[in-house]
């Protein structure tokens, strides 16, 4: 009920003004986004490669309306390239290329990023966003793959299609990314409840560990996470085969004990001015994240 009321603000143009303007929001959003510039989001990522982590940098930004935003999406991103160390790929929203107005568009941008990334010797994945977006990202993930194999997909498991999605990704070399799902969609297309959510989960991470693909483990679900470890064993998967995946700010310390362990684990690091949508989505998906807004708004 929370989450979806939250959601449902995230949408309100006033809230919005109202978040992004006070400065104490800005205290809670270092928490969850590396900075506002490529400078600070590289800093942030020299860290944690010291750490022995892996990054996917994104450059927040979704829901480009006009040709010109999402021109500049592409040429922030053909900048930073270039300047990425190794270990270090990037995540892209294709609604931040142009989507809501041109599947077409958004296509012929991601390519672009796709050649850049190529250029750079890394890899691009394709964030999945809200419901409505889930056919066509597919349709340009499997454009983008003609000639980029390695582009990241991802499934979110609060979607009803969510196994099928994942049998048909499960090939030889295709990097998925298994995510419990961050947006709302109706009952009709998503499950509602979250121990639904996470059986969908569970039947997924089956599917990807059983398959020949890449598998991305996206949660900080402890749960999850050990019947991950469990499969890798019982699948007899060594751990250069795939790799767990955690939001920047979420259990660092559980990101450095798993790579202790010897997984290879990635962390996804936000940054840019755009940071509004991110930073609700993940008020809004964790009580303990908004308590922790709510004692920052107290202590200001
Ligand atoms: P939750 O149900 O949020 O949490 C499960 C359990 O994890 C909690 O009960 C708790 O035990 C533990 N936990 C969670 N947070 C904390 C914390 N702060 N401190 C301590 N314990 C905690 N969503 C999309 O829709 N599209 C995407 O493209 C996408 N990409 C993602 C990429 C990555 C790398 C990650 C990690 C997530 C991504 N998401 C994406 C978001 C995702 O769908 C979830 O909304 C988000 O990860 C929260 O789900 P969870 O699996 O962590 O489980």
């Amino acid at each position: 009920m929370l989450r979806r009321s939250l959601l449902a603000a995230s949408r309100s143009p006033g809230l919005r003004t109202t978040l992004v303007t006070a400065p104490v929001t800005r205290r809670v959003v270092r928490r969850f986004v590396a900075g506002e510039d490529a400078a600070r989001a590289l800093e942030v990522a020299a860290r944690l490669l010291a750490d022995g982590l892996l990054v996917s940098l994104d450059r927040l930004g979704e829901d480009v309306r006009d040709p010109a935003g999402a021109e500049a999406t592409v040429r922030a991103y053909e900048k930073l390239l270039p300047e990425l160390p190794g270990g270090v790929e990037v995540s892209v929203k294709l609604t931040a290329l142009g989507q809501a107005l041109d599947e077409d568009l958004a296509l012929a941008n991601a390519r672009r990023v796709c050649v850049a990334a190529a250029r750079a010797g890394t890899t691009v994945t394709l964030d999945m966003e809200d419901h409505t977006t889930v056919a066509s990202t597919l349709r340009v993930l499997d454009a983008l793959r003609e000639e980029h194999p390695g582009t990241g997909a991802v499934v979110q498991a609060q979607l009803r299609r969510a196994e099928e999605y994942c049998a048909r990704l499960a090939y030889e070399g295709s990097r998925v990314r298994l995510c419990k799902g961050a947006y709302d969609p109706p009952p009709s297309v998503g499950y509602t409840a979250k121990a639904d959510v996470d059986k969908s989960y569970v039947r997924c991470l089956r599917t990807l560990m059983a398959g020949r693909g890449y598998p991305m483990v996206a949660t900080h679900d402890p749960r999850l996470i050990e019947i991950a470890d469990a499969l890798r064993m019982v699948g007899g998967r060594d751990h250069d085969s795939f790799e767990y995946q955690m939001l920047y700010g979420i259990r660092p310390d559980e990101q450095l004990r798993l790579a202790r362990t010897g997984a290879r684990v990635r962390v996804y690091v936000p940054y840019g001015e755009d940071w509004y949508g991110y930073l609700v989505r993940r008020l809004a998906e964790r009580p303990a994240n908004l308590a922790f807004f709510l004692r920052a708004l107290r202590t200001r």
